[in-house]
C-alpha cells in the first residue's frame, strides 16, 4: 500500500538542520533554525528552568492527566504576561486560556476554532511571514491572503502598502500579526503604527490574531506586549497564540498557550468550550511539565527575576552580536550597508543575500541560512563572526 507514496519535500527550516548534522567540515555555521544559542554555540536549559525543575520534582505527586485546557493557574499566569497583571481584561474574566504543545499546537487550535466557526472567512498573513504559518492554516482548511509588509528595496517595513492591502479585507476576515520580533524579518510596527492597525481591525471588523513567539527578545517582555495591549483596549475580540520555547528555553517541552478574548464572560466561556472540544480530539490534553516549569517561575517572585535577568542577557547578546556583524562585514570590505541589521528585533534578520548567495554560502563556505536569505543573529558568536562575515564577502563578490 506504501510504494504509490512519494516523498514529501522537506521542511524548509527543519531540513537544513538535517543537512547541517549531515556535513562533516568542523568550521561549519548554523544560522537556519529559529534556536538561541550562546557564546559557546550551546543552547542550555536556563538556570530559573532548573530551579523550577527541582522544586517540581520534589512536589510531583501524580502524573495524573491534565484537564484539556491546563491548570487554571498556567491559564492566568499566561494572561498576565500577556495583558498585565492589572489588566481589564483579566479581571472582566474576557480572557480564556488553554494550555497548549508549544506554539504551533495554539496556531492549529486557532485555525481549527476559525474554520468552524467563524464562517468561510479568510487568513491573512504578512508577505514574508514564517514558513510554518501557511502550513498550520492550510492544513486547518483556511483560506489564506497575503498583506505586504516588507519593502526589499528599504530593508525596512512597508507600513503604507500593509495598510492598503488590509483595507481590502473583508469584515469577519482573521489578520495574524506577530506580536514583536516578526519572523523573518526582525521588523516590529512602531507604537503608532499598532494603533494604526488596531484602529483598522476595529472599524473594518476584523478579527485579530497575534502570534506571539518571542516576548521578551526585542525590548523587555512589558515593553514587546504593547502592540497586543493597544489591541486589547480597542478592539473587543482578539486571539493570541503563545510561545514559551524561545522566552524560557523551553523548545522540547513543548508549552503554548491558545488565548480567547471575548466581548463579555460569558460569551468567551461559550467559544472557549469549542477550543476545548478542538484538543480534546487533536491531542485530548496537554503535556504538564514545561506549562508546570512556567507557572512555577512566574509565580515565584525570586524565580521571576532571575527569569527576567536571563531573557536581558540573550536579548542583550543578540544585540551586541547585531553590532558585531555590521561592523566584521565593514571590515571585511563589504561595501553594501547592511546597518539596517542593528535596527532589527529579535533573533532574526533579512540579510538581503539572494538564493544563489545563500547556495554559495552552504556550499562553498558551509554557512547554513535559510533560502529567504534569513539570518538567525543568535547563531553568531564572537568565534565565527569573522569566517562568517569573510563568507558573505566572498559571496557578495
Ligand atoms: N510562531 C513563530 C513566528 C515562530 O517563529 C515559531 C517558532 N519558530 C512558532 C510560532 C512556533 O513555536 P513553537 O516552537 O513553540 O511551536
Amino acid at each position: 500500500m506504501f510504494e504509490k507514496i512519494s516523498a514529501a519535500p522537506a521542511d524548509p527550516i527543519l531540513g537544513l538542520t538535517e543537512e547541517f548534522k549531515a556535513d562533516p567540515r568542523e568550521d561549519k555555521i548554523n544560522l537556519g533554525v529559529g534556536v538561541y544559542k550562546n557564546e559557546h554555540g550551546e543552547t542550555p536549559v536556563l538556570t530559573s528552568v532548573k530551579k523550577a525543575e527541582a522544586l517540581l520534582l520534589d512536589k510531583e505527586t501524580s502524573k495524573s492527566y491534565l484537564s484539556i485546557p491546563g491548570t487554571a493557574e498556567y491559564g492566568l499566569a499566561v494572561q498576565q504576561l500577556l495583558f498585565g497583571e492589572h489588566a481589564d481584561v483579566i479581571k472582566d474574566k474576557r480572557a480564556q486560556t488553554a494550555h497548549s504543545p508549544g506554539g504551533t499546537g495554539a496556531l492549529r487550535l486557532a485555525g481549527e476554532f476559525i474554520k468552524r466557526h467563524l464562517g468561510d472567512v479568510t487568513i491573512w498573513i504578512s508577505n514574508p511571514t514564517w514558513a510554518n504559518h501557511k502550513g498550520v492554516f492550510t492544513a486547518a482548511g483556511l483560506t489564506l491572503a497575503e498583506y505586504s509588509y516588507y519593502d526589499p528595496a528599504k530593508n525596512d517595513k512597508d507600513f503604507s502598502a500593509m495598510v492598503a492591502d488590509l483595507e481590502k479585507a473583508a469584515a469577519g476576515d482573521v489578520v495574524l500579526l506577530h506580536g514583536c520580533c516578526h519572523n523573518p524579518t526582525g521588523i516590529d510596527p512602531t507604537e503608532q503604527e499598532w494603533q494604526t492597525l488596531a484602529d483598522l481591525c476595529q472599524r473594518k471588523g476584523l478579527l485579530p490574531m497575534f502570534d506571539f513567539a518571542y516576548q521578551g527578545f526585542a525590548k523587555g517582555v512589558e515593553e514587546d506586549a504593547v502592540g497586543l495591549r493597544i489591541f486589547a483596549n480597542v478592539c473587543p475580540e482578539l486571539l493570541i497564540a503563545s510561545s514559551f520555547s524561545k522566552n524560557f528555553g523551553l523548545y522540547n517541552e513543548r508549552v503554548g498557550a491558545f488565548t480567547l478574548v471575548g466581548r463579555q464572560e460569558q460569551e468567551a466561556v461559550t467559544a472557549f468550550s469549542q477550543v476545548k472540544s478542538i484538543a480534546r480530539v487533536i491531542y485530548s490534553n496537554p503535556p504538564a511539565h514545561g506549562a508546570a516549569v512556567v507557572t512555577t517561575i512566574l509565580n515565584d517572585p525570586t524565580l521571576k527575576a532571575e527569569w527576567l535577568q536571563e531573557l536581558a542577557t540573550m536579548r542583550d547578546r543578540i544585540k551586541a552580536m547585531r553590532t558585531e556583524f555590521v561592523k566584521t562585514l565593514k571590515a571585511q570590505g563589504v561595501s553594501r550597508d547592511f546597518s539596517f541589521i542593528e535596527q532589527q528585533n529579535g533573533m532574526f534578520s533579512f540579510s538581503g543575500l539572494n538564493k544563489d548567495q545563500v547556495n554559495a554560502l552552504k556550499a562553498d563556505h558551509g554557512v547554513y541560512i535559510v533560502g529567504s536569505g534569513r539570518l538567525n543573529v543568535a547563531g553568531m558568536t564572537h568565534t565565527n563572526m569573522v569566517p562568517l562575515c569573510t563568507a558573505i564577502a566572498k559571496v557578495l563578490d
